[in-house]
């Protein structure tokens, strides 16, 4: 391609070269990013047309919002595309985390056992669950804990899974992403055969599964293959990059239920609850996503190519088949960790002037760095990276609202570690 207008934002001759070289050899792999987006488009379009999804249901309602016809059908809508009997999608759910807690408390009752198979669940759900010491956590409240930890080679340990489940067992937590980890993220078919191990010993155990970026990365979602709910943050791929605020659970009806209770009030349910002026967001964003997923994915796969073949390890590796969009590449030292971060901040459509530095964040243990410079703060389906400064100073990569403007990133990041000679072309 005309490299003359990547010269204009500061990428190299070297750099645009090395790339093209990289790219030349992935077009096979994006069409088959693209034959899922197909899938996936369609499964979506089906839905919002087989629930008369209707110009009324963009305009929202204030106070109370009792027969909010936008906020009740984009539910509707959720349920039909996760093929579950129901869904809560609200702005009120106001993170990842949230979605998670609610639909945790919402099922687990004092002296019910909470297990996790999948070793350590994110960050985050450390102090919803109680594992570091929290008010009002599941802990406080008489909930206990379990977790089975992978195999070394990443696989799941049935064994001692079988081992973990007793008579308190009442929800399994299945995390779908890698988080900030270098395990691998699951399929849905490997999900679902540990979900068949689990419910063959203990049938009426609740299956939830954290669903956050994985949603479009396959054309199955893990409540295809025997999940009772699956959660994830609007601000991550079910919300295309258009949605403010916002997470879903889509899952049994007698689940749903009961997370509606939980969110707004027991006996109040999901009458309640004003979708304000976001409908219209939810519902583009959700009929994008499959797209601007597909663009996220192929920013990642370009990325543990182009990285792999400058020697640093990268997970997933440049050929491994993907579950979300995570992409985490080992740099080796924190002025790399940085140099890249300045990377993608330079990317940015916005603060792309700022530089992101390292700093100490309440609850971990180790300086954090951030690069982000997104329409909707902290959206992480807008392209970001971050990471916390520690062996092997590996940064997390994601997202990129276009492919076009992933592969300017990854570009970007590449020029200012060439800049500061912290590799060679
Ligand atoms: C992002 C994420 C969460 C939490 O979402 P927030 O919106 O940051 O609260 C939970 N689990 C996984 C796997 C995530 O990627």
């Amino acid at each position: 391609m005309d490299n003359s207008i990547y010269a204009l934002l500061g990428i190299s001759e070297k750099v645009c070269a090395l790339g093209e070289k990289v790219l030349s050899g992935l077009w096979e792999r994006f069409l088959q990013i693209d034959e899922i987006a197909a899938f996936n488009q369609a499964k979506v379009l089906h839905a919002m047309q087989k629930n008369r999804v209707s110009a009324e249901c963009l305009s929202g309602t204030p106070g109370y919002g009792h027969d909010d016809k936008g906020r009740d059908t984009l539910e509707k809508v959720y349920a039909d595309v996760f093929h579950t009997e129901a869904a809560l999608v609200r702005p009120a759910l106001t993170c990842g985390t949230h979605a998670l807690a609610t639909a945790l408390s919402a099922i687990l009752l004092p002296g019910d056992e909470l297990l996790s198979p999948v070793g350590k669940p994110y960050d985050t759900l450390e102090e919803v669950i109680g594992i570091r010491k929290s008010p009002c956590s599941l802990a406080e409240y008489g909930v206990s804990y379990r977790q089975v930890d992978l195999l070394p080679d990443g696989g799941f340990d049935y064994d001692n899974i079988a081992k973990a489940i007793n008579e308190k067992t009442k929800l399994v937590t299945i995390q779908r992403s890698k988080g900030y980890q270098m395990r691998p993220s699951f399929s849905v078919g490997s999900i679902g055969e540990l979900i068949a191990f689990v419910k063959n010993i203990k049938p009426e155990v609740t299956v939830m599964v954290d669903n956050c970026y994985g949603e479009f990365t396959e054309k199955l979602e893990p409540s295809d293959v025997g999940a009772d709910m699956v959660v994830g943050s609007l601000i991550k791929n079910p919300g295309g990059g258009l949605a403010p605020i916002g997470g879903y659970i889509a899952g049994k009806q007698k689940c749903i239920d009961r997370c509606h209770y939980r969110l707004t009030a027991p006996g109040i349910g999901q009458d309640v609850g004003a979708s304000l002026s976001v409908m219209v967001n939810l519902y583009q964003g959700f009929f994008l996503s499959p797209n601007v997923t597909a663009g996220a994915l192929k920013g990642a796969i370009f990325a543990a190519n182009l990285y792999e073949s400058l020697g640093f390890r990268c997970v997933p590796d440049a050929n491994e088949s993907r579950h979300d969009i995570i992409q985490s590449i080992e740099l080796g030292s924190r002025e790399r960790m940085e140099a890249f971060c300045l990377g993608i901040q330079s990317a940015a459509p916005i603060d792309s002037f700022v530089t992101p530095v390292p700093y100490p964040i309440p609850g971990y243990s180790d300086e954090v760095i951030m690069a982000a410079g997104a329409f909707v703060q902290g959206s992480s389906i807008e392209l970001s990276a971050d990471g916390p400064i520690k062996e092997p100073y590996a940064i997390y990569f994601q997202g990129g609202l276009t492919w076009h403007h992933a592969k300017i990133g990854i570009l970007m990041s590449l020029q200012k570690l060439y800049e500061r000679g912290l590799i060679s072309l």
